[in-house]
């Protein structure tokens, strides 16, 4: 039995994570970051958000866009177990996947409406700038949370790491908080190098290798200093 079915994207995301590297492997983990969900014709009518202000949070269901050209495998190997062990692609949240769709939980901040826009301005997501929404739901808790579930691999959020500013990186820091769209700045890249981004076995020994994550349109240097993340620099960016 198959189905065909004609889905397309109801709305586009506006993130800060310009690349995949870096952005927390689930959402709710950085909540400095903000972003928008951008309803394209014909569903950007207000009607279709009508009655959506009654709700805190949002399910987002996305496609992984950026993975859709690699395809998918039967097994994959989730980087929470080092890369080492295999799992089935439906037993994990992998980004490749046979349709390549995310589901994920955000926080929804204001419904913004002018003429042919209508803009969910969100915080906590885990999606690349630019992902297609195939889908936006409500966030019900009497049905959605379930605190006594089972967890398997993921039964609980990342270790953090500490994460600390050169004098050069608090410098520019202060310059760039003085901007609006960089009000977050600080708290988004303090969530963002606290998952540690590297792969696991980059954690397992001393690391000298200088990395960079872009978020908005700035290039954060940075490196692993005794266990500590060190801000070297911030940037302009050029992803
Ligand atoms: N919460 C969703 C879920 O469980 O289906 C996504 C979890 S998945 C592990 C989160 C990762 O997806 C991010 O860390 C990022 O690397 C990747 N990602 C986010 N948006 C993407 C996109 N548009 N295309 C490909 N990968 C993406």
């Amino acid at each position: 039995m198959s189905f065909k079915s004609q889905i397309e994207a109801v709305a586009y995301c506006r993130t800060p994570y310009k690349q995949k590297f870096g952005i927390p492997r689930q959402p709710g983990l950085v909540s400095a970051a903000r972003g928008f969900v951008e309803l394209q014709a014909p569903f950007n009518h207000i009607d279709t958000v009508r009655g959506l202000e009654q709700y805190s949070h949002l399910w987002l269901v996305f496609c992984f866009h950026e993975n859709l050209e690699q395809g998918w495998k039967t097994t994959v190997r989730p980087p929470r177990l080092g890369g080492n062990e295999k799992m089935g692609v439906f037993a994990t949240r992998s980004t490749f996947r046979p349709n390549g769709l995310g589901q994920s939980v955000v926080k929804l901040h204001k419904i913004h409406q002018r003429k042919g826009y209508v803009g969910l301005e969100i915080s906590g997501m885990d999606l690349l700038d630019g992902t297609p929404i195939i889908d936006i739901k409500p966030y019900i808790p009497f049905s959605d949370s379930l605190p006594d579930a089972l967890g398997g691999i993921a039964h609980e959020a990342p270790v953090l790491t500490d994460v600390t500013f050169s004098q050069l990186a608090k410098q520019q820091l202060q310059g760039y908080q003085k901007q609006e769209m960089y009000l977050h700045l600080e708290a988004l890249i303090i969530g963002v190098l606290a998952q540690d981004p590297r792969p696991a076995y980059k954690k397992a020994k001393a690391d000298p290798k200088l990395y960079q994550v872009a978020l908005y349109d700035l290039d954060i240097l940075w490196r692993v200093i005794d266990d500590t993340i060190l801000v070297q620099e911030i940037v302009a960016g050029t992803s």
